[in-house]
C-alpha cells in the first residue's frame, strides 16, 4: 500500500512528490496523459523564480521530476481510470491494475478551452496560445497586431498585459459587451492600445500554408460581414476546464468543476488533498500551482502523522 499518490504531474504534483518524498513518505505519482503537465506546451518560461534567463517549459518540468525522484518519488507513466474514495485505504484503478493510497494528492491540473476552429490546433506553438504571460514577450509578437479571443477577466488580462509588446492588441468578442468584471473591464476598454471587436467570431487562423499566424478570419455574427484582421499572434483565453471529470459526484467541486477544499488543501474527503489549476480559476501559474502543491504535501504528511500517533 501507498503512503502517498499523487494523481498529476504538472508543478503542483512534482513540488508535492518532492515535499512528500523528503518526508520519507516515498510518494507514487502517477504522470496522467501528459506527464509535466500544461506547463511542457509552453516554450519559454520566464516568470518562475530562479531563472534569470527564462527556462523551457518541458527542462523545468523535467528537473522538477529529477529533484522529487532524487528524494525517492517514484513515477509511473499511468493514466487513472476510476478512484474509490468511500473508504480508506483509498483505491485507484490505474491502466487496469489496483493501487491502494493511505492518502491521496490531486494535481491533475485544467486545460484551455479551444476555439475548435481551423488552424488553431495546427498553428499553436506557432503564433497560437493560450498563455499571454507565457508568451507575450516572445520576439515574434513584439510591436506586431495581436488579437486577443473572449470577454472575461482572462481575455481582459491577456489583452492588457500583450499592450506592452504589441503594436494594437484588437479584443475580439461574441457579444458586444464584455463578461469581465466592470473594473477590469472599464480598464480594457480605456486602453488607447485596446480596440475591441463586437459581435465577432474567429472562423479560422491563418495561414497554414506559412506554417506561422498571419491573421484571423473573422465573421460578425449580426451582420454575417466577413473579414480578415491580419496579426502575429492569437491569444486565447475563453476560459478553462478543469481536468476533474474522473472525481465528478465523490469530491466536492464548483459549478465549473474547480475542485473546492475544505480545510487547508484538504478537500471533503479526508485524506484526499488538491492543489493546483484543478482547484484554482484565479491565478493559474506554475509557481502558484507549486506553491499549493507543497502545502498539500505539508498537510498529507500532518494527515499521516496525526493518525500515526
Ligand atoms: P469566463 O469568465 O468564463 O469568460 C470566458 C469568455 O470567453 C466569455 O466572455 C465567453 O463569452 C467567451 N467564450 C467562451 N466560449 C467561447 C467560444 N467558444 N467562442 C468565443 N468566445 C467564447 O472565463 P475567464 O475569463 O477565464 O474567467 C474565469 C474565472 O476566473 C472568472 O470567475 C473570472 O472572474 C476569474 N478571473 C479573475 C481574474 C482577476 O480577477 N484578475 C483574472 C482571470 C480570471 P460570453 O461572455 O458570451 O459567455
Amino acid at each position: 500500500m501507498e503512503k502517498v499518490v499523487i494523481i498529476g504531474s504538472g508543478p503542483a504534483g512534482w513540488t508535492a512528490a518532492l515535499y512528500t518524498a523528503r518526508a520519507q513518505l516515498a510518494p507514487l505519482v502517477l504522470t496522467g496523459k501528459q506527464p509535466g503537465g500544461l506547463l511542457t506546451t509552453t516554450s519559454v518560461v520566464e516568470n518562475f523564480p530562479g531563472f534569470p534567463e527564462g527556462v523551457d517549459g518541458y527542462e523545468l518540468m523535467t528537473k522538477m521530476q529529477k529533484q522529487a525522484e532524487r528524494f525517492g518519488a517514484k513515477t509511473s507513466f499511468g493514466v487513472v481510470e476510476s478512484v474509490d474514495f468511500s473508504q480508506r485505504p483509498f483505491t485507484l484503478v490505474v491502466d487496469g491494475e489496483k493501487v491502494v493510497a493511505e492518502t491521496v494528492i490531486i494535481a491533475t491540473g485544467a486545460g484551455h478551452k479551444h476555439l475548435g476552429v481551423h488552424g488553431e490546433h495546427e498553428l499553436e506553438t506557432k503564433g497560437v496560445t493560450y498563455c499571454a504571460t507565457c508568451d507575450g514577450a516572445l520576439p515574434a509578437f513584439r510591436n506586431q497586431p495581436l488579437v486577443v479571443v473572449g470577454g472575461g477577466d482572462s481575455a481582459c488580462e491577456e489583452a492588457l498585459y500583450l499592450t506592452r509588446f504589441g503594436s494594437m492588441v484588437f479584443l475580439v468578442h461574441r457579444r458586444d459587451s464584455l463578461r469581465a468584471s466592470k473594473i477590469m473591464a472599464e480598464r480594457t476598454l480605456a486602453h488607447p492600445k485596446i480596440k475591441p471587436v463586437w459581435d465577432s467570431v474567429v472562423t479560422e487562423v491563418l495561414d497554414l500554408k506559412q506554417d506561422n499566424v498571419t491573421g484571423v478570419k473573422l465573421k460578425n455574427l449580426k451582420t454575417g460581414e466577413e473579414k480578415v484582421l491580419p496579426c502575429a499572434g492569437v491569444f486565447i483565453a475563453i476560459g478553462h476546464v478543469p481536468n476533474t471529470e474522473l472525481f465528478k459526484g465523490k469530491i466536492t467541486t464548483d459549478e465549473n468543476g474547480f475542485i473546492v477544499p475544505q480545510q487547508g488543501t484538504m478537500t471533503n474527503v479526508r485524506g484526499v488533498f488538491v492543489a493546483g489549476d484543478c482547484a484554482d480559476h484565479v491565478y493559474r501559474q506554475a509557481i502558484t500551482a507549486a506553491g499549493s502543491g507543497c502545502a498539500a504535501a505539508i498537510d498529507a504528511e500532518r494527515f499521516l502523522a496525526a493518525e500515526n500517533q
